[in-house]
């Protein structure tokens, strides 16, 4: 049956999707409207459950006797690269789960132990710049898997800068150069909620077997834990019993390890064995680049998208402060633009997307700018809004001005009150006299770079 069905898929899926992700399964059993099938890894499963159950369904569906799911044991193979051949797969290849080598307790927990990988975070998805270059780096060579890695990996950086996205990049990499390899990714609160669970239902040491039985185990959010005193203590042991057998780590936390209130200094010490780096805040090169990749992709799908000059410069511009909102605001202009058929002009993008603009604006004030640019310059926060005209103040002053114009949403009359009630005229006379400078003087078009990151951070 499953040796038919295979003939049928090949010509279905393509050869290469073929021989990659259906060929290692093994069709176990076939009842109740549910085919079991062993796969060496759980990568392997979750990309077939995704992208070709639909059409596994189709060849193994029966009149009166239809497929309606596919279940999966992840069953790794004993050695590397013995994946069986699918012509074999007569009735012969269709064994009983019963005959694999672990324990079916054992399987079963592995099969539910991990979090699901995200098929679209890829090293090939993932746009490298400035802020995220050593991370992407570090994460590459531990993806290879070779004698000079780290170990740990701790990556860390806020919300929304690509911790998961490497991670399973990582582990989708890593996977598909060895695929025999067990490569476990879960979140820290996934890692406590199965320990509770394991403790609860006295599958204590099945839980401790199957943590220590992986090749690479990868947790995300680790920050989570602290305070957590017996899963921290859990954790711990997992981690050290791990290193000990020279099996990679990698950990993620929105912030360093010395950082991370409530953790035990000796995890702290461990976690900051390896290799530690952060993910830092994006800079608008990076936003322009992530949104052009991503309107790419896009564009492939959809080649008659039309989007104006100047709104992807306009929301990176923007939305400076998580790369999830600016995805979520591009994928919003797209669904507008596709639904309306209309093209995507910067008045467009402006009124669809005004909540996106209002919230990420809040995030810098007037008052930020002004107090971080006096800090910079070590002027007073008073000379901001005062009258003196001397150079050395009134230059960070208007590089204030300049700021607020580009950072936040004020008018320029707005911007006039609040230093220190000037015209808006003479607002707009500082702001330009900025926008000459960053091309002519290289030390103030740096000094206006680092500002804005440091608001934007
Ligand atoms: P974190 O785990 O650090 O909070 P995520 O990895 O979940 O962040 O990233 C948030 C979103 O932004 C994801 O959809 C991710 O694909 C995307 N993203 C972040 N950084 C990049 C990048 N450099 N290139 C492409 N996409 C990115
Ligand atoms: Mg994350």
């Amino acid at each position: 049956l499953w040796g038919e069905a295979c003939a049928t898929l090949e010509t279905s899926v393509g050869p290469n999707n073929f021989n990659h992700w259906i060929k290692p399964l093994r069709l176990t059993g076939l009842e109740s409207g549910i085919a079991h099938f062993v796969s060496p890894t759980r990568f392997i499963s979750d990309w077939v459950n995704r992208h070709f159950a639909k059409d596994i369904i189709g060849v193994l569906s029966r009149p009166g006797q239809p497929v309606e799911r596919l279940r999966f044991d992840v069953v790794p193979q004993a050695a590397p690269g013995r994946a069986r051949s699918a012509a074999s797969g007569s009735a012969a290849s269709v064994r009983p789960v019963a005959s694999a080598a672990a324990p079916a307790t054992t399987r079963a927990l592995r099969a539910d132990l991990g979090a699901p990988l995200d098929p679209r975070y890829t090293f090939g998805n993932f746009v490298v710049g400035k802020p995220n270059e050593l991370a992407h780096a570090a994460a590459r060579r531990v993806a290879e898997g070779g004698p000079v890695g780290f170990n740990p990996l701790f990556l860390y950086g806020g919300v929304g800068l690509g911790k998961t996205h490497l991670m399973h990049a990582i582990a989708h990499d890593y996977q598909m150069r060895h695929p025999a390899a067990q490569v476990l990714y879960l979140s820290a609160e996934q890692f406590m909620y199965r320990f509770v669970q394991a403790l609860r239902e006295s599958t204590i040491m099945d839980f401790k077997g199957m943590f220590r039985n992986v090749n690479m185990l990868m947790v995300d959010d680790v920050q989570f834990i602290a305070g957590k005193d017996s899963t921290q203590e859990e954790f711990f042991h997992t981690f050290n019993a791990l290193v000990d057998q020279g099996k990679q780590i990698v950990i993620s936390a929105d912030r360093a390890p010395a950082e991370i209130k409530g953790l035990e200094e000796r995890i702290k010490s461990r976690l900051s064995c390896g290799l530690i780096v952060d993910l830092h805040p994006t800079t608008y090169e990076l936003r322009l680049g992530i949104l052009q990749s991503k309107t790419e992709g896009f564009r492939a799908q959809q080649p008659d998208l039309q989007i104006g000059t100047g709104v992807l410069e306009f929301l990176a511009h923007r939305i400076t402060t998580n790369v999830r909102v600016l995805e979520g605001a591009l994928q919003r202009l797209f669904a507008h633009a596709s639904l309306l058929r209309r093209e995507i002009t910067l008045e467009v993008a402006q009124e669809c997307l005004a909540d996106i603009l209002r919230t990420n604006d809040r995030k810098i004030s007037i008052d930020d700018i002004q107090r971080k640019v006096a800090e910079h310059y070590n002027i007073r926060l008073a000379d901001m809004v005062g009258p003196k005209r001397a150079r050395n103040i009134a230059r960070p002053r208007q590089i204030a001005m300049y700021l607020s114009k580009q950072l936040t949403s004020r008018s320029l009359p707005e911007i006039g009150r609040r230093f220190g009630g000037r015209d808006h005229t003479t607002i707009m006379h500082g702001i330009r006299k900025i926008e000459e400078l960053l091309s002519e003087d290289k030390a103030i078009a740096e000094d206006v770079a680092m500002l804005k990151r440091l608001l934007e951070a």
